[in-house]
This record gives C-alpha cells, sequence and structure tokens, in this order.
C-alpha cells in the first residue's frame, strides 16, 4: 500500500474517534485492515475491544510486542482539518490515529516480508487514556499467548523538532494515581455544630499536609490537589461529609507506592483523631514507564542507524503513558518522536497528527523488529 493509503486510513480514524472503552468501530476498521494482510494469528477482544496480530518466522527466537492505542479524547475539536472529528465532543488529540497507523504501516512491511525467527505482535490496547487498558490486556488470559521478550512503543511530542527523537534511559515517563479520600461525620444543625461531625477541618488540615509528603522522599514526586467537596449549600446544616481528590506522581515505582501508603495512613490518622469515617478510591492509576537498558540499545541502535536526530532529556517527563504498566511487567522501551515545535499541544482541542510522522515511526519500528527478529 503507498504511503497516501496510509495517511487516509489515518485521516479516516481521526474523522472517526471513540472514547476509552467504546473503541468497538475502530478495532473493526484495524481488524479489516490486518484481515487483508493474513497474520499467522488475530486476537480480538483483548482486555476489552484491544486486537492483536502475529506475524511469525520459521524459526524459533524472540517475541516481541509494538503497542498502539485505539482511543480518543472526550473533548470538542476546534481546528479544521478537511478530515475533523464527525463525532460531536469527541477526538484523536493525543495522536493515538497516527500511532495506530504506523503499527498498521508496520503491518504491512511484516505481512511482505515475514519475520526469520521468533514472532512480532502487534497490539492495539483499548483506554489508554483512562490507564485502564493496559491493566486489562495484561489481566486477560488471551494475553499469555502473546507475553513478550520485549515490549517498544512510541508517542509523538509536540514543542519537540518534527521527527526528532526523545529517547531517556531508566525513567521516561512518571507514573501517576488519583485518589479520593471521602469522610464520614454526622450532620448536625448549624446551631449546633457540636452535636454532629464536621470534616471541615480534617479537610483543612489534609489539604495542607499532604502536598508535603513528598519533601520526605529523594526523588521527584508530586501530590497535587485536585477537587474538594464539604457538605452541602445550607446554610442552616453542619457539613456530616466531605471529600478531596489528588493527584499523586513520581517518577519510581517504590515511591508512587510508597507515597500513596504515606498519604493513607497520614489521612486515617487525621480522621480518627475527627472522629470521622475515611474510604480511599484510587482511579486512573498509570504506572512508571521505565526503559530496559538491553531494549533501549536494541531501539537506539535502529533510531541511529536512521540518521534521525536523537534528544536524550535529562529528567522523565512528567505525565504518565499506560504503557507503564508494560514496562513493569517485562522488559519495555518507550520513546518520543517530535511532532514539531508549534505543533499544539497533546490534548489541545486544534492538535493534529502530523502524517509525516507515519514513515519515520514505520521505519524505526521495521527496524527493531528486523534487529531482533530478522
Ligand atoms: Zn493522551
Ligand atoms: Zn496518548
Amino acid at each position: 500500500m503507498p504511503l497516501s493509503e496510509l495517511i487516509n486510513l489515518r485521516q479516516l480514524l481521526h474523522q472517526t474517534p471513540e472514547i476509552a472503552g467504546e473503541e468497538s468501530a475502530t478495532a473493526e476498521k484495524i481488524l479489516s485492515f490486518f484481515t487483508n494482510l493474513k497474520p499467522d494469528q488475530s486476537i480480538q477482544n483483548l482486555g476489552g475491544n484491544g486486537l492483536a496480530f502475529v506475524f511469525k518466522g520459521e524459526n524459533p527466537g524472540k517475541r516481541i510486542l509494538f503497542r498502539a492505542e485505539l482511543d480518543a479524547l472526550p473533548i470538542q475539536e476546534t481546528g479544521e482539518p478537511s478530515y475533523k472529528s464527525m463525532t460531536e465532543g469527541k477526538a484523536h488529540l493525543c495522536g493515538h490515529d497516527g500511532h495506530m497507523t504506523i503499527i498498521c504501516g508496520l503491518g504491512e512491511k511484516l505481512a511482505s516480508q515475514r519475520p526469520q525467527h521468533g514472532e512480532v505482535v502487534l497490539l492495539f490496547q483499548p483506554a489508554e487514556e483512562t490507564g485502564e487498558g493496559a491493566r486489562r490486556i495484561l489481566d486477560d488470559p488471551k494475553f499469555e499467548q502473546i507475553k513478550p521478550d520485549f515490549a517498544f512503543a512510541l508517542h509523538n511530542l509536540p514543542g519537540f523538532p518534527l521527527h526528532q527523537a526523545v529517547i531517556r534511559k531508566g525513567t521516561f515517563a512518571a507514573g501517576s494515581t488519583g485518589l479520593t479520600i471521602a469522610l464520614t461525620g454526622k450532620t448536625a444543625h448549624a446551631a449546633h455544630p457540636d452535636a454532629g461531625v464536621n470534616p471541615a477541618q480534617a479537610t483543612a488540615r489534609l489539604i495542607q499536609i499532604l502536598p508535603k509528603l513528598p519533601e520526605k522522599l529523594k526523588n521527584f514526586a508530586l501530590v497535587t490537589v485536585i477537587h474538594a467537596e464539604l457538605g452541602s449549600l445550607a446554610f442552616g446544616t453542619s457539613a456530616g461529609r466531605g471529600s478531596l481528590s489528588l493527584t499523586i506522581r513520581a517518577f519510581d515505582q517504590k515511591d508512587l507506592d510508597g507515597l500513596i501508603e504515606m498519604i493513607k495512613t497520614e489521612a486515617s490518622r487525621i480522621a480518627s483523631a475527627e472522629k470521622l469515617g475515611i474510604e480511599f478510591s484510587l482511579v486512573e492509576s498509570f504506572a512508571v514507564s521505565k526503559n530496559d537498558p538491553n531494549a533501549a540499545e536494541i531501539a537506539e541502535k535502529c533510531i541511529e542507524e536512521l540518521g534521525l536526530e536523537i534528544v536524550e532529556k535529562t529528567e522523565p517527563f512528567r505525565w504518565s503513558e499506560d504503557f507503564g504498566l508494560f514496562s513493569q511487567s517485562c522488559p519495555a522501551y518507550l520513546f518520543g518522536l517530535g511532532s514539531g515545535e508549534n505543533c499544539p499541544q497533546l490534548h489541545e482541542p486544534t492538535y493534529d497528527f502530523p502524517d509525516e510522522l507515519i514513515e519515520t515511526g514505520i521505519r524505526i519500528f521495521e527496524g527493531i523488529a528486523r534487529e531482533v527478529n530478522g
């Protein structure tokens, strides 16, 4: 298929976005693309709407996996490409349409020339944006058939020159999680607050104390208050319940896990001193994306051989990627591909994946596949 047809595919995907958990029509399009390529194995409904296609070599060898994401975002697109999202309030503003197209292009290369040894798995995961998809894929019993020796993924990066490879040893992107702390007391008449249990003081203390907890850690970590709620707008009533929501992030998985425990301990202590009930719920959890040194060597050799400009980040990115969970379960490598200094940032309403990156992405991924599997 000529490059122009892959560009058409990318633009069709852009026009018909589906958000996390709803990616069935997108999965259909990907499936029909791969049916023509006759992979050696196809897996559907993997962890939800996920798909995997396997191209096998004749000889035994390593199994490597490349990952793309199926989901778009619940944001209205305000840019005006001719292939603008046809779905009100939903759009591909993270470039997952482009990432999918790159993996489709890689599929064509592998279909026309099978790997010599081992297997190459092309994975399309659902629900990346909510941090649920990777977990569902890894928990699906069908994943056992494609458990890789190495996993690779890229993300396009606005703000970096077009085609520039952005790499990092060790942690590439932070892990993060949302945490909601629900406090339950007892309402009372506002004239007799002492007859109830009002969570106001505890909430105020938590807001002051919790963001300071990362100071106890050696490496970067951050606790950000994102939402707080207390009682209701009833002037005759002393509040009986409240909640506080935080986003916690860290560059090291142990720090992230430790920080969650510290917050729970501290919040439970304050709640019990005030005789409040307390409940915690974690939402949108992303593991730290950690680059394996061997996978890094393979990928970086291919990037260098293509003569691409490389920038090595001194600090990891503070945002998180669902790919982090793969990197916690097998040797993995995530890198960035610059989408232009003037490209709107990811998730901005005018963002649009630059089609020029399709060929670059395919060349890097094919390089890695040939390096490992011939
Ligand atoms: Zn995103
Ligand atoms: Zn993304």
